[in-house]
Formats: structure tokens, C-alpha cells, sequence
């Protein structure tokens, strides 16, 4: 499994295009997809070596793959760590977080305001097996500070947040985690590798969702963990091997081809997130806007500093309204008058995709927990994509307009 060759000192767009492994005899340019279970061996004694070092050959799919290795170097080339393994869905990289990293009597602390189903794996499934989490502000550090204890394990942040765009000090998180002798991971879904590398502010530990900005295109489920090679060959890929959330080759594939135009669809999509964001800012029907591109924004020199003097490509807003019942009126008129714009609930696509959390991604909550959460019903999710961007602000003028 040895990686193609390549010059030292490659800047990152340049590695996010070549890195990979070399092509096979019938040297493809475009990195072929191998879609085989299992691998033929030349003879019994390569296949009992293989399978005792399964870093040095390819045996049974639920281990490894070479499509797949090809994802996992692309990837972990642009987060700049040593190495990355891939998984099925971007949650299944943090179920091998947490168990690759967490024992029973373990204390994880997370913010309160990563993704839904996130907290509900470190809550209630963790929970179970005698894993205890602490949930803090996403922005107050001594908060974080003040959660840690002498069985503290693994901090988890997610930054910029989902919908309303809070932003966390990942250096700062860094120091508390090793402080007192644990490891932190970021959810570095929102940003990608082309506008912030976590490792690089002394993460430990970076999960991907594949599914989101690395495809791009809405197209497949993915996901990956990044970290150290001694992290990844000795305590990860052990537990892909047994406990099977292996990445599929088609979808690695699909995202390794994904990572190629991640650098500039990114530097697109966040410009036209800008420009959304400051319509949106002085448009009359609207009361806030959440963007951490805007200087409105509570951490807007943070996120300049941290992403690459970049937003991202994720806002939200809240439309005016008197009480819930019209501020929910109000919004669904935006949401429905669309003609353009997809209403649905992902995100990192090139089609632009208009949500209201608080009926969908926050459905499930009380309204107190929603407005502890700052989750109105006037409150709408933009994720910005490809389209023009006056075709964009025209389509939610279309809804604006009648308020
Ligand atoms: C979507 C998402 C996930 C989960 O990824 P899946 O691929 O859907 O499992 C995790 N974190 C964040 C921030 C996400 O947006």
C-alpha cells in the first residue's frame, strides 16, 4: 500500500489532486474504483502475512481497499495529519472514536450545541457501556475548564456549530485537553480541510463527514477520522476489521474525486454566502442574520483567524414576527416560496438547501429546550451552494417580499 511518489513541499491543491496510490499496471489517470470483496493472493504464505500485517497488502474488503486507501491519503494530505481511516457515515467515525479512545469510567466533554445525533451517541449509547459526558457551552472556555475531571478522557468540539454558526477557540480547547491529560477532537465538517486544519492548532483528532463538503455533490455517505499513524494502524483500523463500519469503495471513490474540487468550490460557495448573508443583513424582514463571515458576528475575529479568513458556506436568519405562530408563518412563506433553493435538511451540496431547524433538526426538542438552544421559529438554515448568487437572493426575495 505504498503511496504514489511525489516531490516534497506540494502545496495543498496540488496534493489534493495527486495524492493517492499509484495507478495500477494499465496506468489510469483517474484513480480506478475497485469494487471486489475479497483479493487473491499469490500464495499462502504472502495471504499469512497479510494477514497478520494488514497495513502491507489487501486481503478481505471489510479491512482495507485500495480505493479506499487512495480516499484515506488524499484526505489525511489535506487535514495534514499522518494519517486517516474511512467510514461509513461521518456518525460511525465518531463511534470509532469513541471506541478506540473510551473505557468504561471514562468522562468525555462536548459542547452542548454539536450535531443532534452526536450528542445522543455520547448521552445515551456511551452512557450504557459506563462512559459519563458533560455538556458545556460552545463558546464559554471556562466552562470547559471548570467540566474537567481526574478521569477526563476526550473533549469534543464542532465548530462553526449547526444552525446558528457558534464558533469555538480550538487552540484554546487544545490547551485545556492536554492540560489535563486528554485528547481533543474537532467535527471539522462545516470548514473541511480548505478552510481550517484542526491539527494544525494542536487537535488530536479530526472527523469528517464525507457526506457533506468532501463530495460535495449530495451524492453518497461517508465519513473518516484522522489522526497519527500509530493512532490509526494500532487502535483504529483494528476495530474497522472487527466491528465492520468500513467505507464502501464506491463511496470513497466518489469522495476522493470530491476532494479534487473541494479547495474551490469551497472558495465559492463561502463568497456566495457572504453576499447572502449581507442581503439578508439589510434586508427590512429579517431581524438577524448568523454568520460568522459577518462582523455582527460574536466571534467573527476568531473564525477569520481560525478558517482561513473565510465563513463557510452554512448562515441562518430569523424573519420578523410578533409571537412563535407568526415568526413560523413567516418563515414557512420564505421557505415555500422558493422556486430555486431545495428544501431539505443536508448540507455541503452545490445546490443550495433552505431548512427551518426548529420543526426539523430541533424538532424533537420542548419549545424551552429551543429557546435555551436559541432555535426560534422564525429561524431559517441557509447552505449556500453553487448557483449564481443573484438567482439565489432573488428566490428568497420571492418569500421576503410578502412579509
Ligand atoms: C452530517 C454531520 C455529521 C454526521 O455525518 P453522517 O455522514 O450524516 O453520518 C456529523 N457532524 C456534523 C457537523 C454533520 O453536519
Amino acid at each position: 500500500m505504498k503511496e504514489k511518489k511525489l516531490p516534497e513541499g506540494l502545496h495543498r491543491e496540488t496534493l489534493a489532486v495527486r495524492t493517492g496510490l499509484p495507478p495500477s499496471q494499465w496506468g489510469e489517470n483517474s484513480e480506478a474504483l475497485y469494487l471486489t470483496s475479497g483479493f487473491v493472493q499469490p500464495d499462502s504464505e504472502t495471504m499469512a502475512h497479510r494477514f497478520a500485517n494488514p497495513q502491507e497488502g489487501y486481503t478481505y474488503g471489510r479491512t482495507s481497499n485500495p480505493t479506499v486507501t487512495s480516499f484515506e491519503l488524499r484526505l489525511a494530505a489535506m487535514e495534514g495529519t499522518e494519517a486517516a481511516i474511512g467510514t461509513s457515515t461521518g456518525m460511525a467515525a465518531i463511534l470509532l472514536l469513541g471506541m478506540g479512545v473510551l473505557r468504561a469510567g471514562d468522562h468525555v466533554i462536548c459542547s452542548r450545541s454539536v450535531f443532534g445525533s452526536t450528542l445522543n451517541l455520547f448521552a445515551k449509547e456511551f452512557g450504557k457501556f459506563g462512559v459519563e459526558s458533560s455538556f458545556v457551552s460552545q463558546t464559554d472556555l471556562k466552562e470547559w475548564q471548570a467540566a474537567v475531571k481526574p478521569n477526563t478522557k476526550l473533549l469534543f468540539a464542532e465548530t462553526p456549530t449547526n444552525p446558528l454558526t457558534d464558533v469555538c477557540d480550538i487552540a484554546a480547547l487544545a490547551d485545556i485537553a492536554h492540560g489535563a491529560g486528554a485528547l481533543l477532537a474537532v467535527d471539522n465538517c462545516f470548514c473541511s480541510p480548505a478552510l481550517q486544519r484542526p491539527v494544525e492548532m494542536g487537535a488530536d483528532f479530526i472527523i469528517h463527514s464525507g457526506t457533506k463538503y468532501l463530495d460535495g455533490q449530495g451524492r453518497v455517505m461517508a465519513g473518516a477520522l484522522c489522526g497519527t499513524r500509530k493512532w490509526v494502524n494500532e487502535v483504529f483500523a483494528p476495530i474497522v476489521r472487527t466491528a465492520g463500519m468500513t467505507l464502501a469503495p464506491f463511496n470513497a471513490w466518489v469522495v476522493l474525486k470530491g476532494l479534487e474540487t473541494l479547495g474551490i468550490r469551497m472558495q465559492a460557495q463561502c463568497a456566495n454566502a457572504l453576499a447572502v448573508a449581507r442581503f439578508l443583513e439589510a434586508h427590512p424582514s429579517v431581524s438577524r442574520v448568523y454568520y460568522p463571515g459577518l462582523e455582527s458576528h460574536g466571534q467573527h475575529a476568531l473564525a477569520m483567524r481560525q478558517q482561513s479568513g473565510l465563513g463557510g458556506a452554512v448562515l441562518s436568519f430569523d424573519v420578523k414576527g410578533s409571537d412563535p405562530a407568526s415568526l413560523r408563518r413567516n418563515a414557512f412563506t420564505v421557505i415555500d416560496s422558493s422556486e430555486v433553493m431545495s428544501i431539505a435538511t443536508n448540507l455541503g451540496d452545490t445546490k443550495t438547501i433552505i431548512t427551518h431547524p426548529a420543526t426539523t433538526s430541533h424538532g424533537r426538542l420542548s419549545e424551552e429546550q429551543r429557546q435555551a438552544a436559541g432555535i426560534g421559529q422564525g429561524l431559517i438554515r441557509l447552505a449556500v451552494g453553487l448557483e449564481h448568487v443573484d438567482d439565489i437572493k432573488a428566490d428568497l426575495s420571492r418569500g421576503l417580499g410578502k412579509l
